[in-house]
Order: C-alpha cells, then structure tokens, then sequence
C-alpha cells in the first residue's frame, strides 16, 4: 500500500485535533482535560494539567485575559465556559506551586537576557528540559510585567512564590545586570544559544538588525535573529499570555538550533491557531454559565464542578456515532490507520482479531456521508484485505463461502444469457442478481415476464453475480474478471440497457461498467406506469418501514422512486432513523456475516428493533437478514408481482443457503423451459441421500454455513468407506470429510430409507506445512 495514500487518510480523521479553547490558549493548555478533571472534583489533578503548559500556573491562572473563552463551542449553546474563573479557583485552591520536574541535565548551556514575561517563560522552559540557563536582568527584580497587577488579582506573596520556583530549578538568576556590547559578545561566545527578552530596555542597542519599530528584527516563525545562536521575542504592549507564548517559541527554537533539527517545520501551531477539530452541536442543550454566589471570592469548589461540568467535551467520532463496527472496537479512523498499517504484524494477519478488525467493516460508505473530511473506512479496510491478501494471511473462514457461493451464481449452475423467447434482439436485458433468484425465484420469474410483455424491442435475460463478494473480500483480479464476463455477454446480446433488480448490482454497474446503461427495475415500472395494484391484491396498504439499502446512498431518485411505488400500492411509510442518505448497512455488504457473525447480528438486530412496524426491504440480502432475526420483513418485488407460490410476502421466513441455490437453479431452468430448452444437471451419487433434519438444526447448520449438500457428501463418503466412529450409547455415527480447506463433521444415524443428522459442524482453515 502506498505510504502517501495512509498519510492521506489519516490526516483526514482529525478526532484527534485538539479542541478550539486549547488551540486558541497561546500555551495551548489542555482545556478539555482540566474540565474533565474539575467535574470530577479531581481539583489536584486539574492543577497538574494546567502545570503540563503552564508555567508559574499561580501567575497565569490569576492574570491571563483567557483569550480561550472566545472560541469555546459552548459559547454557542448557551454560554463560553469560565475557563479564566475555573483556573483561578483551581491555583488558588492548590496554593503553594510544586517543584518542577526537569529533564536529566544536559552539557549544552543558554543565557537569558531580560528577565520579563518572555524571558521568564523561555528560561522556565529551556531549564525544564534540562539545559543550564542563566538569567540576567538589568533590573533588581524580575518580572516587571506580573508587578503592574493589583494585590487583589496577583498578590505579591504569590508572585515571590511563583517566580522562587526558577531559583528551585536551579537558574542561576543574574539581577542589576550590565548589557552592553562587549557583555553580549561575552555571553555569545560562553553560552551555546542567547534569547533575549525585546522588552527588555537595553536590548535594542545590542549589536543585531534591528525592525522599522526600532527593536530587534526576528524571524516570525522561529524567533531568529541576524546571528544564528541568538534568538528574540516578545513585545511592549502584548498581554502577558502572549509575551509567554514568544517567549516559548524562543525556547522551542533553541532546542532545535542546539540538537541541530529542522526549524520550520512543524511550527504552524506554535502560538494561537484555528482548530481543525470538528464538533456537532446538535442536539446539546443550551446553558448558561455558573456564576459565583459570591463574586467577590469566586467560585465555590461545588460551583466550580458545576460550571466544569458544562464542558461539552468537544470531539468529532461522527462516524463512530452512527457506525456499529466503528462503535464495536472502540476505536476512531484514525487509530485504526495507524493499527492496520503502522504495524505490519497486525496488517499481516498475525492475529485472529486484527485481520477480523479488517473485515468487519460493511464498505457501507456511512462513515464518509457523515465525516467532516469524507473519509471512508470501507477504503481503509478494502486496501487492509489487499494487502492481507496479498501476504497470504487471509485466512479461508473470512470469506470463503461467501465465494463460492458466488462461484455458484457465477458457473453453469445459474448463469444463463437469452433473447426473449420469439426474439432474436433485446433492447433490454434483466438482470435480476443472483441474490434476488435466490430471496424469490416465483417474483423474479413473474416479473420478467411481465417487461416481455409490456417492453416493446425485446427483453433479454441475463442471470450471474455482478462480482460485489469478489470486489469485498478483496479478490481484484477476480472481480476484474466477472466484469469483463458481464461486458462480453452483454456486447453479445447488442449492448441493450440494462435492467438490474438488486441495488448492488446497480451501483457496481453504475460505478464499475459504466459503459453499460442500466437502470432500476422500479423505476422502469414506474416510467412505463406498469405498477398495477390489481398485480398484488391480496396485499393490503398498510404502514410500513422502509429498509433503503445503504448501496442507495447516492442514489436518491432510487429511494424516493421506492415510496412513491409503495404510496400507489395503498402503503404509508414510516422512516427509520437512519435511512436514505445515512442508510445502514443489513450486514451483508463486506461480506461481514461471513467474516464477523457475531457483529453481523448485532447491527441487523439493532436496526431492527427500530420500529414496531412491518418492514419494507428492496434489497434482497436485507430481507432476508432482517427476517434471520425474527423481523416481519416483505421485499417489493414480492409487493409488485402475485407470488406463484402464492406466499404472504410478510410470512414467508426465512430461506436456508442450500434453498437459495436451489431457487437460483429453479430460476434458470424455468427461463429455459419458456425457450424450450431444458438443461442437464449431473446427479452425483450423493444427492440421491436423503437426509431429516429438525428444523430447529437446520437453522444451526445453516447458520454455520454448512449446506445440505456438504452434510450428504459426508455421509455418502462415510457409509461408502465405512469411516466412520460409532458412540457406544447412543448409536450415531461421527463423520468427517475435508472438501477445499473445510473440513465437515456430521453426527448422524440411519433412519428409515435415509439417515438422520443429529449435529454437524466446520473448520475452514488452511494448515500450513501439513499434508
Ligand atoms: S467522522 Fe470519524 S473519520 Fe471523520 S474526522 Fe470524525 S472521527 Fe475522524
Ligand atoms: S466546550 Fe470545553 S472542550 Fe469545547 S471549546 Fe469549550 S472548554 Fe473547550
Ligand atoms: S464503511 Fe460502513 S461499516 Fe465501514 S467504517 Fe464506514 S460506516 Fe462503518
């Protein structure tokens, strides 16, 4: 996978953006964090978030102007949090500031001139890194700045406390220093780096370029100056948090210039920026700020959990928020980039649960109709397969039946391409999906039927899989080549257009052949008013949910086409909570009910319970997966045609893999028998086994996706070569039969004329080195 591509797609989940107040904090402060703290009455720890960018948090929680509260998104439902009072309340209850923890002391060492709100700032920083600083200040007391503010706001004990915290950290603090020019060239040649504090008075008379304002020229990105051991910062006039932010950048910029790294790059955030971080507001309610029953003494620790508390945390996870997957590994695109493709073991499938992380996204596209920045972690997953693949550790059981059953829809068994029968042309070919034969064979039949009577020009038929399971599961050049066998019977039948019954059909013709015209079998009905009620009759209007198929997305004239249809028909709709353009997936897409079953039923029976009514499904896989979980679902094709096998389109239940096959074949050897034609199906000695099996296990083995025809292959090879263990107790005979990388167990018995099964189970696997 190409590293750019990663790049690219992690840079566009920006959850992990820090929130407006900390990028509008010229420190950056963890606002959020602190919030979370307070609410939680955790006011020490609180303390130490604000310590982490903070220095002399005693000082800034007292004096800053909060600059922060101007971006706080809170401000727009209701009011901007008091992140000023909250500070203030957190230092002052705190009280005496802690030792400050320094980095290992290092050889290289940096004189500070001026002993101002930069200058403080830039030796507070170089120091806690571990770099010996000396400060010198013209002066005989620092921090002339902090001394302007009233008793009331900064009194003087706290700033003699705050400012002893340098001497703690062992600054060696110069005081009535003498800076002329032989001192700075003294200083220059002594120390590794200079950083000079502008607002110091003396400075702008120091042998450097000087700005049109008379002080010291910088760079405004790194804070150099015209010699490149001495940088500069800070500016008469600026408010104190402002002056501190110049002063770290000064720091920031000789930690670079002394490790000799690049000083550019990276510093687009040094200093206020604008978030990039995306938060939706809706639904949050509005609320006003706390105020302190005592304003003159500020906040009580109870107000103060109360106001932090309205803190609404900001943060993006919109896809996490509507995506089952996303939600169910808990974990945003972002992190799962970095897992998949940061770390080649995971990627590699060196664990079960990493390669099912891989393939347990539906390719449902939700995340990216949602996501600020588009991003779609179907794509992310699709290159995980890929590359899985690619590897040779995808393991069989992720998606290896759901393959052949499509090698099923794709060989002789299903396929099948014809003129009308009496026609030797077709200015249409239906492609009712091999899905949709298999949900209901009678309606499809019915259906094709009714366009060779009302289309004029002839209505071929072409029966096949459009190849979404090979295109899911990763198989590239499989998919490729599905495509071009769609293209080439479709050039062989004159290139009419296309009429497809299945969503996912239409998308992949629509997205993948788009030289071939298609369009929706409903709206076909509907231009050439061929909806008739009197073609359903006995199914009464009434209320019903309509189930879009998250392949309709992007296509909305599909999805209203659809109500429309049901509206003629006599039937009111209900929508679902996420439907149209934030339509869920059933499950099916990225063959997740094959490679995660557990998850699968978790979204199909969420989705489910969203509604009490009958559900309406346009897509065959979702009703039947609806249906699996006990959910009244009907499909519209069993709406608009008059069942032959005369089913309540609502009752029906549901329909074993080995049924679907079967239906698939009914499909094609009645189309045949309208042309005359029969076809010629082997009869293996197996299929001549007649198995009972309850109902109940039935469902189990079907859910296990083991066919009856797999079971009669087992015992057939068992009774033929007698291998085979009988249990003492009960009499019933174990089996086993390994058929491609499955290998069958069968539990079973004979039983009059046939055997009855009493369990059976599988293991897809591929065990490397053993013959
Ligand atoms: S929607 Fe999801 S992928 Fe997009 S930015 Fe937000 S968390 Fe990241
Ligand atoms: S609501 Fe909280 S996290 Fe969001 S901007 Fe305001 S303080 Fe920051
Ligand atoms: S494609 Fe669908 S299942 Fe996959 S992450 Fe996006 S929303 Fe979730």
């Amino acid at each position: 996978m190409e590293k750019e591509q990663r790049i690219a797609w992690e840079a566009r989940c920006i959850q992990e953006e820090p929130p407006a107040c900390s990028t509008t904090c010229p420190l950056h402060v963890d606002i959020r964090q602190f919030m979370r703290e307070m609410a939680d009455g955790n006011m020490e720890e609180a303390y130490k978030v604000l310590c982490k960018n903070l220095p002399f948090p005693g000082i800034f929680g007292r004096i800053c102007n909060h600059p922060c509260e101007t971006k706080c998104r809170r401000g727009e439902v209701g009011e901007a949090l008091g992140i000023g009072s909250l500070e203030r309340f957190c230092v002052e209850f705190h009280g005496v500031p802690d030792r400050v923890k320094l980095l290992p002391r290092k050889s290289k060492t940096v004189a500070v001139v001026g002993g101002d709100v930069a200058g403080l700032v830039a030796a507070h920083d170089l120091r806690k890194k571990g770099y010996g600083v000396t400060l010198l200040e013209t002066a005989s007391q620092l921090g002339a700045t902090f001394r302007k503010f009233s008793e009331d706001l900064l009194p003087d004990a706290t700033l003699e406390d705050e400012l002893a915290v340098l001497k703690n950290m062992r600054v060696e603090i110069l005081l009535g220093a003498v800076l002329d020019d032989a001192a700075f060239e003294n200083l220059c040649g002594e120390f590794d780096a200079v950083f000079i504090d502008r607002t110091c008075p003396t400075c702008a008379s120091l042998p450097l370029d000087n700005d049109a304002s008379g002080l010291i020229a910088v760079d405004p990105v790194t804070g150099g100056t015209s010699r490149p051991e001495v940088f500069a910062g800070g500016q008469g006039g600026d408010v104190p948090i402002m002056l501190a932010a110049a002063g770290r950048k000064g720091a920031l910029s000789i930690e670079r210039f002394l490790q000799q790294a690049h000083m550019t790059i990276g510093r687009e955030n040094d200093g206020p920026y604008e978030s990039r971080l995306y938060t939706n507001l809706e639904g949050i309610a509005p609320l006003d700020r706390v105020r302190p029953a005592d304003v003159d003494a500020g906040y009580t620790a109870d107000e103060a959990m109360r106001e932090a508390a309205r803190c609404i945390q900001c943060e993006c996870l919109e896809c996490v928020k509507v995506c089952q997957y996303l939600a169910h590994y808990k974990k945003y695109p972002k992190k799962y980039i970095r897992q998949f493709f940061n770390n080649e073991k995971v990627l590699l499938g060196a664990s079960h649960s990493s390669n099912q992380t891989i393939n347990s996204c539906t390719h449902c596209g939700l995340c990216a109709a949602v996501c600020p920045n588009d991003l779609h972690m179907g794509e992310v997953c699709l290159e995980g397969r890929y590359a899985m693949l690619q590897g040779d550790y995808m393991p069989p059981s992720a998606h290896e039946f759901a393959l052949q059953d499509m090698a099923f829809s794709t060989s002789d068994e299903f396929v099948l391409s014809r003129h009308q029968p009496g026609t030797r042309q077709s200015a249409y070919l239906y492609f009712p999906s091999c899905q949709l034969s298999a949900t209901a064979p009678g309606e499809v039949l019915q259906s094709y039927r009714v366009l060779c009577e009302k289309l004029s020009g002839g209505v071929g038929i072409l029966l096949g899989c459009c190849g979404a399971p090979a295109f899911w599961s990763g198989r590239d050049p499989l998919f490729r080549e599905t495509l071009d066998t769609i293209r080439k019977q479709w050039q062989a039948m004159g290139q009419p257009k296309v009429i497809t019954a299945c969503c996912t059909c239409q998308s992949v013709f629509k997205e993948h052949l788009p030289e071939i015209s298609s369009t929706l079998l409903w709206q076909v009905l509907e231009n050439n008013a061929l909806i008739d009620k009197a073609l359903r009759e006995e199914v009464a209007g009434h209320a019903v949910a309509v189930l879009d198929p998250c392949s309709t997305r992007h296509d909305p004239q599909a999805q209203s086409g659809v109500r429309r249809i049901l509206g003629d028909l006599g039937f009111t709709v209900e929508e679902l909570p996420l439907s149209g353009a934030m339509a869920e997936c059933c499950g099916y897409g990225g063959l997740v009910f094959n490679a995660n079953p557990q998850l699968d039923n978790a979204i199909v029976t969420r989705r489910a319970e969203y509604s009490e009514r009958d559900y309406l499904a346009y897509c065959a896989m979702c009703r039947d997966k609806f249906v699996n979980v006990g959910k009244r679902t009907a499909h519209l094709i069993e709406l608009l045609f008059p069942s032959v096998d005369g089913n309540d389109p609502w009752a029906r239940g549901w329909i074993s893999w080995y049924e679907r096959r079967k239906n698939r074949q009914r499909v094609k050897d009645e189309l045949l028998a309208d042309l005359g034609e029969t076809v010629e199906r082997a009869m293996e000695p197996y299929d001549k086994i007649v198995l009972h099996i309850d109902p109940e296990l039935l469902r189990t083995i079907d859910s296990r996706r083991i066919l009856e025809s797999d079971l009669r292959q087992v015992v057939h090879h068992a009774e033929k070569t007698g291998k085979r263990l009988r249990h003492n107790q009960n009499g019933q005979f174990r089996a086993n039969l390994k058929l491609g990388n499955t290998t069958f167990w069968v539990d079973y018995a004979p039983d009059g004329e046939g055997y009855r099964v009493h369990n059976a189970y599988c293991h897809r696997m591929n065990v490397t080195g053993v013959k």
